[in-house]
């Protein structure tokens, strides 16, 4: 190992959102995990979803507003072409002077 180059190496603690921790080695200072292999679905036999709540109905409101959106925009667009029409040509705007 060449010096001065690698990153300190520690002793730590890995917190698990359950509860569960365990000693490791890591560069870094402290690490906190989501799932650990005592409450992994895998592990346990357990049927759940890790943080999978909402996402289908994220992705739907998304869809939602991207379709309204795009109708404004159609009706903005719609009504900018009607105002261009409506503009008036110089010979009008010389008779109302
Ligand atoms: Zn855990």
């Amino acid at each position: 190992m060449k010096a001065q180059i690698h990153p300190p190496y520690h002793q730590i603690t890995v917190v698990c959102s359950c509860g569960n921790s365990f000693q490791t080695g890591s560069t870094k200072q402290n690490i906190s995990v989501e799932v650990c292999y005592k409450c992994h679905p895998l592990y346990t036999g357990e049927h759940r979803f890790i943080d999978a709540t909402g996402r289908v109905d994220k992705f739907r409101l998304a869809m939602q507003q991207a379709k309204t959106y795009q109708a404004t925009a159609a009706q903005k667009k719609k009504k900018g072409a009607k105002e261009e029409k409506k503009s008036k040509s110089l010979r009008e705007l010389l008779g109302e002077v």
